[in-house]
């Protein structure tokens, strides 16, 4: 079996415990991971705490961070291949996916490897003659970065991206789910010449989670998971006050007028939320749709839908793969039982297939009449769309909007107007129109409500793992008086 290994202050070395990771597509162990414990997080914690104030680090210039970043960028397009082949692998994730996505995982380290030396402070105009006053923004410390299964190393780059621009170390905890290619981005971290303890990777579960996130050397939480986890993130954080931003779930509407472009739509919503075997924060999961076109548009959804390639996921051909865990296709099954028998219909699929592996067959429901079943109500995390149809426009948008999360939407109408009013009305991170899950380094993420807060990407990103030090300077040479002697 292969054996990886945790990344602790610049040092690679095997977990005093180990866990068996197993691969989805056929559900038996491939690797040994390192399980951290509750020690390993604190000597991460202290490593990444020691990097942050010793000159190797503390005292680059941020074009020398930068330096590193694009360096780091550059190895993990040239390993993109090994990184890509190993997510499947650990993930069940298809190869086509993981390939592109890690490629462009590179730009987002070259996107903050460029943002490290833009980071300004300002000069403020003060209302004093004598003084000057100027803020520095300042890195704000020793960073916790916790990811999920789906997608770590695009999770991760996020986090470390600007993280790292804005002169912080970090602490990475990879999900117990498939961490093989965040243990092995370890050692480009390790070749980029990052100093000892800069970066520090390792994984376990809730336990080693929970050492990480009430550390009381800990300043900033980056977390992306699920609402109920970040809950306990929180209470952490009440431990050493750390500022904290949440990356979590969605139940994101996907609406369709009669107006659209209907092809284009099927096609946006079978990658919207079949891609990633639907295991997809803003996985398009409900299918809002006009009464008069639901009949056509479901016709041609069901027909691409049963045309999906389901099959091994290191296969290029492969259209949908296995889910990660079988404990999420159990969930998945039971949600999808829990809709029927509030009475969904079933469009096709719903059926776990024999064989090995935890796959399970892009799913139609229709929840049309039924507003409160779980289809339409509860995140899956897996490939089933739950449909739902609408008369008018303010229905369309009453619907969209009765979610208690707010992370992406997507809009299909040729009406500009339409779309514009849409685009107001829609409680969400991220509105797209006539087209879906469209992401850049350029452009924040995030979401509201049970969708977390913060944001992700872009310039703002960066400004979250900095702090403001407002400093005053006397510009007189007069003395200062006596404050006790009356004038
Ligand atoms: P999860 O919340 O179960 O786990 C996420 C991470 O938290 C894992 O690394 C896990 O080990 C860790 N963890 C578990 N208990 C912890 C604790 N007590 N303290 C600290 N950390 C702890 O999430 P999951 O089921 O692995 O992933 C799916 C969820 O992630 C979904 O809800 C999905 O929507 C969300 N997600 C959100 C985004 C986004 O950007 N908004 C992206 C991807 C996934």
């Amino acid at each position: 079996m292969q054996r990886f290994q945790q990344y602790i202050g610049g040092a690679f070395e095997d977990g005093a415990a180990c866990f068996e990771s197993l691969d989805p597509a056929t559900g038996t162990a491939w690797a040994l991971m390192p399980n951290a414990s509750a020690a390993d997080v604190g000597r991460a914690v202290d490593a990444a705490w020691a990097a942050f104030h010793a000159p190797a680090w503390a005292g680059l210039t941020a074009s020398a961070r930068g330096k590193l970043l694009y360096k780091l960028a550059d190895l993990v397009q040239a390993a993109a291949p090994q990184l890509a082949a190993l997510e499947t692998r650990d993930t069940g994730k298809i190869i086509r996916e993981t390939s592109a996505q890690i490629a462009y995982v590179a730009e987002y380290y070259r996107y903050y490897a460029g943002l490290a030396d833009k980071i300004e402070g300002a000069h403020l105009p003060i209302d004093k003659p004598d003084m000057e006053v100027w803020l520095r923004r300042e890195p704000i410390g020793v960073v916790a970065a916790i990811v999920p299964w789906n997608s770590q190393l695009f999770l991760s780059a996020v986090k470390l991206g600007p993280a790292l621009a804005a002169g912080c170390t970090v602490v990475l905890k990879a999900s117990e789910d498939g961490p093989a290619p965040m243990l092995e981005f370890a050692r480009l971290v390790d070749q980029a010449g990052f100093p000892p303890g800069v970066v520090n990777i390792l994984t376990g579960g809730p336990a080693a989670g929970a050492a990480l996130t009430s550390h009381p050397k800990v300043a900033h939480i980056a977390f992306t998971g699920g609402p109920e986890t970040a809950r306990h993130v929180v209470r952490g954080s009440a431990e050493n006050l750390a500022s904290t931003s949440l990356e979590l779930g969605g139940k994101s509407p996907f609406i369709v007028f009669d107006d659209a472009d209907l092809d284009s739509a099927v096609n946006a919503q079978i990658s919207g939320i079949f891609a990633a075997t639907g295991q997809s924060c803003v996985a398009g999961s409900r299918l809002i749709i006009q009464a008069s076109v639901k009949d056509a548009f479901l016709n041609k959804l069901k027909a691409k839908a049963e045309a999906i390639r389901i099959a091994a996921p290191d296969q290029m051909t492969t259209e949908v793969g296995p889910l990660c865990t079988l404990r999420q296709r159990t969930r998945i099954a039971d949600l999808v039982a829990q809709s029927l028998g509030q009475g969904a219909q079933l469009v096709t699929g719903g059926v776990v297939p024999d064989g090995p592996g935890f796959y399970y067959p892009p799913t139609i429901l229709d929840c049309s009449g039924l507003p409160d079943a779980a289809g339409l109500k509860q995140e899956f995390f897996g490939p089933v769309l739950s449909v739902i149809s609408f008369e008018t426009e303010a229905q369309a948008l009453a619907l969209a909007n009765d979610t208690v999360y707010g992370l992406a939407s997507g809009v299909f109408t040729r009406s500009l107007t339409r779309a514009h009013r849409m685009i107001r009305g829609i409680r969400a991170g991220v509105v797209w129109v006539n087209t879906y899950r469209a992401v850049s380094p350029i452009a924040p993420f995030g979401g509201h409500g049970l969708s977390g807060h913060g944001r992700e990407g872009g310039l703002a990103a960066a400004l979250d793992y900095t702090t403001v030090k407002t400093v005053w300077l006397r510009t007189s040479d007069d003395p200062i008086p006596d404050p006790f002697v009356m004038r």
